[in-house]
């Protein structure tokens, strides 16, 4: 009982953590929480809303950026 609550409290903080770096607390939140391991791996998979892939070097860049850190091109933000 013990190791399925510690488990399952990984996978929900792990969710948030996720969701945090993408953006997205909220969705973390909600899909550690309904759905454990499950809302983590579809977290993963989820679209990164914090980055950007850069045009030039395909680098993953913060999307408030206007330049890239890599390459030094001029991004053009269109979201
Ligand atoms: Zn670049």
């Amino acid at each position: 009982m013990v190791f399925w609550l510690c488990f399952y409290l990984f996978f929900f903080l792990l969710a948030i953590a996720i969701g945090y770096y993408k953006g997205n607390l909220v969705a973390g939140v909600l899909l550690g929480y309904v759905l454990g391991p499950i809302g983590v791996l579809l977290l993963c998979m989820s679209k990164d809303r914090r980055h950007i892939t850069c045009p030039f070097c395909q680098a993953q860049i913060h999307k408030r950026s206007y330049y890239c850190p890599k390459c030094r091109e001029k991004v053009m933000c269109v979201a």
